[in-house]
């Protein structure tokens, strides 16, 4: 296929509706990444997706990789989930009362996370991070929480707090708005650093360590073999609840999550974007004992009006239902070839790349050896991946338009696809150096 004839160059519509778009809402976003600032240029506006593919407004057709930041994992539109929604939607989209497709969906996430006795469903990743820091607050009865440097975990003011590299320094407030008193009782430090996590510790009563299990929000990093088992031993010995971060990790880096990866039980769990299939669906859980502190059976307080909404539910249950372990397996070996291909094409091009994968989630970056750090990460070229990115997009593949944010694989990407990406991919990095 001759890749440079089917370049996507008219943006005409999308620039249209960009220009409205800025009149209305910050930066004509609805969240700040879409904006293409990490990256510069003009965001294409989607207009319809089905299974690997996304059409902008201007009708061209890029295979994506973004597929809405994770919870696709069955690809655009799946015709379970259109059905599924289609059916349920005929009685009702919004009860404010008990249905039991939330228990369904509750019953389907602990067959496969059994640490999940129980849960509460929120309708974003956010929320139910935030709610967390709440619980593990009330329980330990202490303040501070330990997150590491490039996690993301979604924008409570609790979780927008980094620190200086190295060594944990008390929080700042990473944005205007969130209080210094309270972004004083986050504590930040490097990812993989157990011996930071360490002395932390021991020096200041933690109420929670939260992680994302492997990282995606500082760009794809991998936990050393060392670290989940020590995060895990630390918090036992100094009475800190351990929380997975899972939003974006369930049900992709694994079949049964991080605990199933790493065989490591959390305390507490946040889960979101895959558990709804395109739908807004999070969820926090773990033990009875500590989901009881829970309103209204304890005194912690956390509510939601579209919480357990019938039409999330069932985008959830229809979605993790065709997510088989074998479709699980299946996605996984698609991620595998895409990534080794990704490596060859690189070292053909003599690029300093470095790429990996878990499960469904994969990511690199155009530096050699292994990121193990934001640090190691923001040594990447960046520069690089800027034009990479627009080469690609140019050639129809859509990758996440940031250095630093994982990328996703679904069941509808097949072994055609794949090569057709690596075509493409290995024409852009062509134009990307020249
Ligand atoms: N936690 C993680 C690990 C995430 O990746 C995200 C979003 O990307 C969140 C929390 C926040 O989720 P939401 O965007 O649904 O609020």
């Amino acid at each position: 296929m001759n890749v440079s004839n089917s370049l996507r160059t008219n943006n005409t519509r999308s620039a249209e509706i960009m220009a409205r778009a800025r009149g209305r809402f910050p930066g004509g976003v609805n969240s700040p990444v879409r904006a293409f600032r990490g990256v510069g240029g003009e965001p294409f506006v989607a207009a319809r997706g089905k299974g690997a593919f996304v059409w902008d407004a201007d009708g061209n057709e890029y295979i994506d990789y973004i597929l809405s930041w994770g919870p696709l994992v069955l690809g655009h539109a799946p015709q379970v989930v259109l059905d599924a929604l289609a059916k349920v939607m005929q009685d009702g989209t919004s009860f404010g009362m008990p249905t039991e497709r939330e228990v369904d969906l509750a019953d389907m996430i602990a067959a496969r996370m059994p640490h999940l006795e129980m849960v509460r469903f929120t309708s974003s990743g956010t929320e139910a991070a935030m709610s967390i820091a709440r619980l593990a607050r009330a329980i330990t009865k202490r303040e501070y929480i330990l997150k590491f440097e490039g996690c993301y975990h979604g924008h409570a003011d609790a979780f927008l707090v980094r620190a200086g590299s190295g060594v944990a320094t008390l929080g700042l407030p990473d944005s205007p708005g969130v209080p210094e008193a309270l972004a004083k009782l986050t504590l930040t430090c490097a990812y993989n650093d157990l011996e930071a996590v360490e002395k932390i510790a021991r020096e200041v009563p933690l109420a929670a360590i939260m992680l994302e299990p492997i990282v995606g929000n500082g760009g794809y990093i991998e936990p050393t073999a060392e670290f989940i088992p020590g995060l895990r031993r630390i918090a036992d010995e100094t009475g800190a609840l351990l929380v997975f971060d899972e939003v974006m990790t369930g049900f992709r880096i694994a079949y049964g999550g991080a605990a199933e990866r790493f065989g490591v039980t959390p305390d507490l769990t946040a889960l979101g974007k895959v558990i709804g299939g395109g739908l807004p669906v999070a969820a926090y859980g773990g033990k009875r004992e500590f989901m009881e502190h829970i309103a209204p059976t304890g005194p912690v307080y956390q509510a939601g009006t579209l919480s357990g909404n019938p039409l999330a539910m069932a985008g959830g249950l229809a979605t993790l239902g065709a997510l088989t372990r074998e479709v699980h397996d299946g996605i996984t070996a698609q991620t595998a070839n895409l990534v080794q291909g990704m490596r060859d094409i690189a070292a053909r091009h003599g690029v300093p790349f470095t790429a990996s994968h878990s499960g469904s989630m994969w990511g690199f970056f155009f530096r050699d050896g292994v990121v193990r750090t934001f640090e190691d990460a923001k040594l990447s070229d960046v520069s690089l991946f800027k034009r990479f990115f627009h080469a690609a997009r140019r050639r129809g593949v859509s990758l996440a338009p940031s250095a630093f944010e994982a990328a996703f694989m679904s069941s509808a990407h097949g072994p055609a696809e794949i090569a057709e990406t690596l075509n493409r991919l290995d024409d852009a990095l062509g134009a990307a150096l020249a």
